[in-house]
């Protein structure tokens, strides 16, 4: 008895976890080779402005189309990008994938302007040369810098001393905006951040869960909410709020005096051409 237990539990070669394994090694060295093939696409999530409802910006979200396993989000292999340095040059073709298509977007409407926000893992600032990758970029799709804004999370700009605060300061210089994205999941140091080039913050989608419903009578997250988001202003920055999922949060974000908001409420990401429809504008190819 106990034996026959014992040996069910403790298998040396369990099947599901070694398919796990294998599936992350093969998706891990599979990743140079499909941003080579081309298998990734672009999706993007509409950054609307609470004041006007207006479409300001779009972020955009890397998938994996996968041959075999079909589409990937971005959960599924950023890590793994970040770790085998995949994301270098994963991260250069989203890079230029967004920046070719927000520039069609200017040309399509030129007195609409488009913001064209884009994730950069940390890696890409030290093992790459982000600054020139960036300026290669906006000069060969001729995106004006204005137009380009780049997402990092808290921990890849905190104590950054040295090598990615030189990158902040040249981009900024540049004209690129730098946003701060999940703000509030990891050391919130506000008045360090204010002291970088930094021009907006995304508050993580924690927050706005976090408002006043049935279940949460007490909203302290609402209050730290309009706390922030007061702060930021004094500070110079703009505000984004991510995850908002209802019409209630939205009116809640927007009588906080929050600035732009994204999330399902909205819109979920999607391909371009959905938003080129959503921009009422007629674009060639
Ligand atoms: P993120 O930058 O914080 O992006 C927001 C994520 O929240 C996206 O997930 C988006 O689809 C999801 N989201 C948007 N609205 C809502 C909402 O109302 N409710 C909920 N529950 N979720 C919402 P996604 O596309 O799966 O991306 C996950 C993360 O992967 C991103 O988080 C970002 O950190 C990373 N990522 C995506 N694309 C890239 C990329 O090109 N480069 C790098 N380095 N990271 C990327
Ligand atoms: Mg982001
Ligand atoms: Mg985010
Ligand atoms: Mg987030």
């Amino acid at each position: 008895w106990a034996k026959a237990d014992g040996k069910a539990r403790f298998t040396l070669f369990d099947p599901e976890r070694n398919a796990h394994r294998m599936t992350r090694q093969a998706l891990s060295s599979g990743l140079r080779p499909a941003v080579e093939r081309g298998e990734f696409q672009l999706a993007y999530q509409p950054l609307v402005g609470l004041g006007d409802g207006s479409v300001r910006g779009v972020e955009a979200l890397v998938r994996w189309c996968h041959p075999r396993l079909g589409l990937l989000t971005p959960n599924r292999f950023i890590p793994l990008a970040e770790e085998n340095g995949a994301i270098v040059p994963l991260g250069r073709w989203v890079l230029r994938t967004a920046c070719r298509q927000a520039r069609t977007w200017q040309l399509a409407r030129p007195d609409t302007p488009v913001l064209m926000s884009v994730n950069v893992a940390v890696r890409q600032v030290w093992d790459s040369d982000l600054v020139a990758d960036v300026a290669e970029i906006l000069q060969e799709t001729r995106l004006p810098p204005g137009l380009l804004q780049l997402e990092l999370t808290e921990s890849a700009v905190m104590g950054s001393a040295g090598r990615p605060l030189q990158a902040l300061q040249e981009l900024h210089e540049m004209g690129v905006g730098i946003a701060i994205d999940d703000f509030g999941t990891g050391y919130s140091n506000l008045a360090y951040l204010s002291r970088l080039p930094v021009t907006t913050l995304k508050l993580d989608g924690s927050f706005v869960r976090g408002f006043r419903d049935a279940e949460h009578p007490n909203p302290a997250d609402e209050t730290i909410v309009e706390a922030l988001v007061h702060l930021a202003h004094q500070l110079g920055l703009s505000v984004t709020a991510e995850g908002v999922e209802s019409k209630d949060q939205a009116q809640r974000l927007r009588a906080i005096g929050c600035d732009t908001a994204q999330g399902w409420f909205y819109s979920r990401a999607v391909p371009a051409e959905r938003i080129t429809e959503l921009l009422g504008a007629s674009v060639r190819a």
